[in-house]
């Protein structure tokens, strides 16, 4: 499933070629994937007006698992890849064979002529090209909003963003909950953006045991947990991505490498820190690993 640090990659990698790009026409083949506001009309005129067709990309933005685009208009159209989705630049023939289905939404782009300042974007491809949304198993999808304001509501349901997150506003989001510190950090509506590497990972990192009860940790372990929190997102964003085998960043590539984990994946193994056997549990059918040695239940 793609975390923060693989949506984030493929953002970054997507605005050199969309940010200024103008929405020729869509394809939309499957119109499930699209969420409308609640009282649009589910008619081609308004998913076309939804999927910016005439419109021009000024800007991406990120929060959590959830990658927006806005429009020249001020419409917005958020993107969740779910479990299996993309969203790759096509430059060259359309794809066959595998690569070619699960497109549910195509769009026919244009870069625009002025800006040639994205060193990321060859100076001698076509103007057009097409942008793709492909998602096999469907668990992800296309919401529009009206409005950057009706995004923001939306997205105020969210807890703060994790790769930006301070001490500040993780104790603040930790003080409501006295749930399992795991189960708080994979609750979006706590921090948005953790999922289940990163929760293992961070916990390891600042030596929190996951389940310790959240609004009982001291102060200064949840600041630094916060710290690992960013530190280890950035490290995997700047990675792209860390272990899926299907992810993919806007032109198809995958990941630089296999993450190396601490934590995730390493039931049984030493711990890196202090070679105690790392042990696993289920949390909520999560799986979950921790050293029992490094991670107590102190707070
Ligand atoms: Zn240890």
């Amino acid at each position: 499933m793609p975390e923060l640090p693989e949506v984030e990659h493929l953002r970054r990698s997507l605005d050199p070629w969309i940010v200024g790009a103008r929405l020729l026409d869509v394809r939309l083949a499957r119109k499930s994937v699209v969420t409308l506001t609640s009282d649009e009309p589910r008619n081609t005129a308004a998913f076309r007006v939804a999927l910016g067709v005439g419109e021009t990309i000024v800007r991406t933005d990120r929060h959590g698992k959830q990658m927006a685009i806005a429009f020249g208009s001020g419409r917005m159209l958020v993107v969740q890849l779910g479990m299996t989705g993309s969203i790759t630049v096509e430059t060259g023939p359309s794809p066959r064979g595998i690569e070619g289905r699960h497109r549910h939404v195509v769009w026919e782009a244009c870069s625009s002529t002025s800006s040639s300042t994205h060193s990321a974007r060859p100076s001698n491809q076509s103007p057009h090209w097409r942008l793709a949304f492909r998602d096999p198993r469907r668990f992800g999808g296309l919401t529009a909003y009206r409005s950057r304001e009706a995004l923001d509501r939306a997205w105020s349901s969210l807890g703060p963003d994790a790769l930006h997150i301070d001490g500040a506003a993780l104790l603040a989001a930790l003080s409501r909950t006295r749930r399992p510190i795991k189960s708080a950090l994979l609750d979006q509506s706590v921090v948005a953006g953790v999922g289940n590497i990163y929760a293992d990972e961070s916990l390891h990192a600042a030596r929190i045991h996951p389940l310790a009860i959240a609004n009982a940790i001291s102060e200064s372990r949840v600041v630094a947990l916060a710290a690992e929190i960013r530190r280890i997102l950035g490290r995997a964003t700047e990675a792209g991505g860390s272990t899926l085998r299907d992810y993919r960043d806007a032109f198809g590539q995958p990941g630089s490498a296999v993450q190396a984990h601490a934590a995730y994946g390493r039931d049984g193994l030493p711990c890196l820190r202090c070679g105690t056997t790392l042990l696993g549990m289920r949390l909520q059918g999560r799986a979950t690993v921790h050293c029992p040695h490094c991670q107590d239940l102190s707070t």
